[in-house]
């Protein structure tokens, strides 16, 4: 299996001399579902920020699909967050304005993919997270489970290397959070590899793999005792 990500020694200082993370060594192989779990405060955040390429370490290396992030521009950086990585944030961060087939083909904007193909694409996307017959529908006019499926299909539409999930069930009730979970579950025993942010140890414990932050350390991973 080859490794989608590689953080070696990672530490963050914040201007202040915040230390948000001190010395993270983590990978992720093709294929992982994996959660990333601590309380509140203990540099989940940051850890996404800097596995997302949204932000860089003060000390240590991150690699994202063999690529030394440290050594990219910032144009660089977000071509290569567009080809690599998916998002999926708590609040969905929808457009509004969009029908959710035009949502999940912004996706695929800063990928140079012709019009037509993305539609054909955010089509595709929408119907493997059970929405095919939502796809004119904005937003407003869909549950936040729906939601949180446009936010999906649009984090996998360009059939991304990792997929990160912040807290995707987090606005969510109950029920419809088992669903999401059971979606992404899917969707990773379809191929996609995905991590899972989240403070809800019940979640973490439902995946596959847990890796525990604290206080800005790796205190566990369960990936080590396979
Ligand atoms: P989590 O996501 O687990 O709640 P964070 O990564 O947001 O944790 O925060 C880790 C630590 O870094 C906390 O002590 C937080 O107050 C601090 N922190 C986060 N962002 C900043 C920032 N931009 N500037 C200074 N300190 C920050």
């Amino acid at each position: 299996m080859s490794t989608v990500l590689s953080a070696r020694n990672v530490s963050r200082r914040y201007p202040g001399g915040v230390d948000a993370l001190r010395g993270v060594c983590l990978d992720i192989a093709e294929g992982e579902l994996l959660a990333i779990v601590g309380p509140s405060g203990s540099g989940k955040s940051t850890l996404l920020h800097l596995m997302g390429t949204l932000d860089r370490p003060t000390s240590g290396t991150i690699r994202l699909a063999g690529h030394d992030v440290a050594a990219l521009s910032d144009r660089q950086l977000s071509a290569l967050r567009g080809r690599w990585l998916g998002f999926v944030f708590q609040q969905f961060h929808l457009a509004d304005g969009l029908t959710a087939a035009d949502n999940v083909a912004t996706g695929l904007l800063y990928a140079g993919v012709a019009r037509r193909r993305r539609r054909a694409l955010a089509l595709d996307a929408l119907d493997r997270v059970g929405l095919a017959h939502r796809v004119g529908h904005r937003p407003a006019q869909l549950s936040g489970g729906e939601r949180q499926r446009v936010a999906i299909a649009r984090a996998i539409v360009n059939g991304p290397a990792l997929v990160l999930a912040d807290e995707p069930t987090g606005a969510l009730d109950t029920g419809t959070g088992h669903a999401v979970l059971r979606l992404l579950r899917r969707l990773n025993e379809e191929g996609t590899t995905i991590a899972v942010i989240t403070h809800d140890n019940e979640i973490a414990a439902s995946l596959p793999r847990r890796v525990e932050i604290r206080d800005g350390r790796l205190v566990r991973d369960t990936a080590a005792v396979r």
